[in-house]
């Protein structure tokens, strides 16, 4: 079975049918659903939604980049308030953006290592969103990685050797849907990434996957992503499967 280790189903693009979303996930051989942090206001709709399905949607405690503003530290401090309350699966999502603002680079660079620091302190993974910002989050890594830290980048779409800067952190790969768009390039540097750096996800509602591309993305979609990985790496489907779960578990310490 296969783990979407990045979805924001708790957004209300889902509020008409949350539970048949869900349940299209299941029946596609979805088993858990991971759950990315946005800021103070997604966290109520995301943990209703962590509370309702406890054995499939599991939720992750961070605050996202765009989201970072003059207030951020303030609105840092109730996030990890959550932290010391509940149990979580991980740090995110949070990471750089420098596509949709730059005004508050030096803002986002604190929050980043911020969270960097509960990854190591709460000892969970840490899930980065990087968004035309590669070297300031491979700056501040390359200050702050250590054995104890790990994590994903999620939705990779990078170079083979942003790739392999990845691996020598001994961080994961995300994929998600935009591997099956035509003028990606991805399958390319994909081709080169062994499997057992790699992870999936949809980024839900974002980034649907072909045929549906257009459409609202959802977890029972993330099979079409692991069929063109499958195909990418000349495997079979149920090794990508075996081998991006058994990553995911590992990763983010599931049963
Ligand atoms: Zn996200």
């Amino acid at each position: 079975m296969l783990i979407d280790t990045h979805s924001h189903i708790y957004l209300n693009e889902f509020d008409d049918d949350r539970t048949e979303v869900i349940k299209r996930a299941i029946q596609n051989n979805i088993r858990t659903i991971l759950l990315p942090n946005i800021d103070k206001n997604s966290i109520n709709p995301m943990m209703q939604l962590a509370n309702t399905y406890p054995k499939i949607c599991l939720p992750m405690m961070g605050m996202h980049p765009t989201s970072v503003n003059e207030n951020f530290k303030k609105e840092l401090v109730l996030i990890e308030e959550w932290l010391t309350k509940e149990k979580f699966y991980g740090i995110g999502e949070t990471g750089i953006d420098l596509y949709w603002d730059k005004k508050y680079t030096a803002e986002q660079i604190k929050s980043f290592s911020i969270q960097i620091g509960w990854a190591k302190k709460y000892n969970l993974p840490i899930v980065i969103h990087v968004r035309e910002s590669f070297n300031e989050v491979f700056n501040i890594l390359d200050n702050l990685n250590d054995e104890k830290l790990n994590g994903v980048f999620h939705c990779f779409t990078g170079t083979l050797q942003q790739a392999e800067k990845i691996i020598s952190y001994g961080f994961k790969i995300g994929i998600g849907g935009v591997l099956t768009f035509k003028n990606s390039k991805l399958d390319e540097t994909v081709k080169n990434i062994d499997l057992k750096h790699i992870i999936l996800e949809t980024d839900s509602p974002y980034l649907t996957p072909a045929p549906n591309r257009g459409k609202r993305n959802e977890s029972s979609f993330m099979i079409y992503t692991a069929q063109k990985l499958a195909e990418v790496k000349n495997e079979t489907l149920e090794k990508v499967t075996e081998i991006t779960t058994e990553n995911a578990i590992n990763l983010f310490k599931l049963t």
